[in-house]
């Protein structure tokens, strides 16, 4: 059985897929081995990055409980870089960070 995260679950018509392979360019700001974070080429806000999982994932309706660890992943990986990128966090009304 295939790890559901491996790289190497791509399609090669898929936008994204030839980002996170480097066959279209991008500017990333992350990378691990499960995801890679990249500046939207048209922001919409002063910080606009999309979190892109490696393995390919046709739509949100192809999401099942095997990809609760992806999407644990999917999360941190948005934390974790509006952390570097200063963008302030807030839960209800308060400033957590
Ligand atoms: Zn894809």
């Amino acid at each position: 059985m295939a790890d559901r995260d491996a790289p190497l679950d791509r399609d090669p018509n898929c936008l994204f897929c030839r980002i996170v392979a480097g066959e279209i360019p991008s500017t990333q700001v992350l990378a691990d081995e499960h995801v890679v974070v990249i500046r939207d080429i048209g922001p919409r806000a002063p910080t606009h990055v999309l979190v892109l999982p490696r393995r390919h994932i046709p739509s949100i309706r192809e999401v099942g409980a095997g990809d609760v660890e992806l999407l644990g992943r999917i999360v941190a990986a948005a934390n974790e870089v509006a952390r570097q990128e200063g963008i302030l966090l807030f839960e209800r009304d308060r400033q957590i960070k």
